[in-house]
């Protein structure tokens, strides 16, 4: 028998018109490219949003049209994720710091048909214009008056595309597992492979994160997404914080230290996500001026793992909550949160760090298994790891347009393949051991890298390490640690193993320490390890060579 409730779908465009009327006069703050910070409401956002909307329809993008966006944080991009989903179209976010070629064959691989950008990114589109297939113009983010000299064709300014357009549009409601956005993500090898999320995952994520113990959002609260919109949807932050009417600060380009610490003050904010590299950033500026949070609350931690030592400073220092996330582009991306429970409280800080310093407990909406290398199910006992598999409504069924990864990805009941080593704990909470690449196997046995890394940076004179595995003839590979040094300090190899030789077991302790000026980032500011094995694919350890 059937149910007897009305068949209303989930739609983007219900968030908006939702947060327009329960909230309208909450504030969106933006730090923009123009310079200056930028100040409206919700109401604005979505009056501005609509018009957009009848902008691109002057523009022919009909619906399932991919619209680009290169943008930072900003009120704007904010408008455009809403109207070009809310009309049916995709809005398909890119990542600015994709090397050259990546670039251009997701722009051709998703046949977009119009690309938004911020004013920083007009000489970079300048140079990839030629490479494109089938783009018809660009709308730079700006007004008149910041309109650049540029030799990109059809080059429209946002202000006046969407001046005296009409306020009204009527957002059409259509099936809610049409596709709303795109994301691509990069592996170590092979072209980016696109995640196409939908309207119903879209919402089905945001509910699930607001409905997470420890999110604590509400209409209080201001929440400052660092995490750029142009990775996953900023971890869906514009899409769940309109749902509780929560003020948003977008911090437009400037993600150091100094900015981000003037406008979380300036602004009240009292929630920030991001990934471990932005916290360093900040965390390092606030011991040099001696400045502290005003209003900060919580700070979720996620993309990789984030050092236990970051945890205990946020909360030793600044009274900060800090929350680690774990999540991927194909999840939408938010999977678990390591927030503690009403008993851990009482816990002394040190039993709070490992239970946060794991990857948490998972949303509604995500189910988790692990398994041994022949697929059989492994216990959720904190002892056994193996690969980990999700599902879930947020997650991808396939990737867009590539059967190749797609059939690569799942197994045979259609769980999504994670590409990560993990241990589930008997309390339900996930721990992650290593990638399956980066783990090193050493005498059957596994370290992780990971673990060895944190533990490594929580060394005063370390300000970043990498381990990665290095054949050895007698125990298949042992662990190699990269290590950047923080400014001005002389640690060398005996002080780094020594406080190792403290925190982790013997066998664990790294064959080498190596000093370099600079380790290799990707496009979302994650170690590439790929590269760093590259790298170092002709040294020998000195026990084997001596
Ligand atoms: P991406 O899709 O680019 O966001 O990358 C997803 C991958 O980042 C995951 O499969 C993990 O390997 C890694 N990752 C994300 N969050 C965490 C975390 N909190 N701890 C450890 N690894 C993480």
């Amino acid at each position: 028998m059937r149910g007897l409730m009305m068949d209303r779908p989930l739609m983007i465009s219900h968030i908006i018109d939702y947060a327009a009327e329960t909230f309208p006069d909450q504030e969106i703050v933006s730090r923009t490219t123009e310079g200056g910070i930028h100040r409206y409401t919700y109401r604005d956002a979505a009056r501005r949003s609509r018009q957009l909307a009848n902008a691109l329809k002057t523009l022919g993008v009909t619906e399932e049209d991919r619209v680009a966006t290169l943008a930072w944080n900003t009120y704007r991009h904010f408008e455009i994720y809403y109207a070009t989903s809310g009309m049916g179209a995709i809005c398909h976010t890119i990542n600015p710091r994709l090397p050259v070629d990546q670039f251009a064959y997701i722009v051709n691989h998703a046949r977009d048909r119009y690309i938004f950008t911020d004013l920083t990114f007009v000489p970079l589109l300048e140079k990839l214009h030629g490479m494109f297939d089938g783009v018809r113009g660009y709308v730079i983010m700006t007004d008149a008056a910041h309109m650049p000299e540029t030799s990109l064709p059809n080059a429209l300014c946002y202000e006046e595309l969407i001046a005296g357009q009409s306020e009204h549009f009527d957002w059409p409601d259509f099936d809610e597992n049409t596709a709303s956005s795109l994301c691509y993500t990069s592996g170590t090898t092979g072209n980016p492979k696109g995640a196409l999320y939908s309207h119903r995952s879209t919402l089905l994520h945001a509910f699930s994160v607001l409905t997470t113990p420890g999110m604590n959002l509400s209409e209080e609260s201001a929440l400052l997404p660092v995490v750029p919109m142009f990775h996953v949807n900023a971890w869906g932050v514009p899409y769940f914080a309109p749902l509780v009417g929560a003020k948003l600060v977008f911090p437009g380009p400037a993600l150091d230290g100094p900015s981000l610490a003037e406008l979380m003050n300036g602004e009240g904010v009292t929630h920030a996500w991001g990934v471990p590299t932005v916290w360093l950033g900040l965390l390092a500026h606030m011991r040099s001026s001696g400045e502290s949070f005003k209003n900060l609350q919580r700070v979720l931690i996620g993309g990789s793992a984030a050092p236990r030592a970051m945890m205990a400073e946020f909360k030793e220092r600044h009274g900060v909550e800090a929350l680690h996330g774990w999540g991927m582009t194909e999840m939408s991306p938010v999977g678990t949160l390591s927030q503690l429970r009403p008993q851990d409280r009482d816990l002394p800080l040190e039993a709070q760090l490992d239970i946060k310093a794991k990857q948490g407990r998972r949303l509604f909406g995500v189910e988790m298994k692990i398994v041994d290398e022949q697929g059989g199910r492994l216990p959720h006992d904190g002892q056994a790891f193996g690969e980990l598999l999700v599902r879930g409504p947020a997650i991808i069924s396939a990737y867009y347009e590539n059967e190749e990864a797609s059939a690569k990805a799942f197994d045979d009941e259609g769980w999504f393949r994670t590409g990560d080593v993990a241990k589930i704990h008997p309390d339900g909470s996930l721990e992650i051991v290593d990638r399956t690449k980066d783990v090193i196997k050493s005498g059957g046995e596994w370290i992780s890298s990971i673990d060895l890394e944190n533990e490594a940076v929580g060394h005063p004179e370390i300000a970043e390490a990498a381990v990665i595995a290095i054949p050895h003839p007698k125990w298949d590979e042992r662990p190699l640690l990269v290590v950047v040094r923080e400014p001005g300090s002389q640690v060398d190899k005996q002080g780094v193993l020594d406080y190792l030789s403290e925190r982790v077991a013997k066998w664990w302790l790294p064959d080498d320490v190596v000093f370099v000026e600079e380790l290799p980032h990707g496009a979302t500011g994650k170690l590439q390890k790929a590269k760093l094995r590259e790298q170092f694919k002709d040294y020998t350890l000195p026990q084997v060579s001596g």
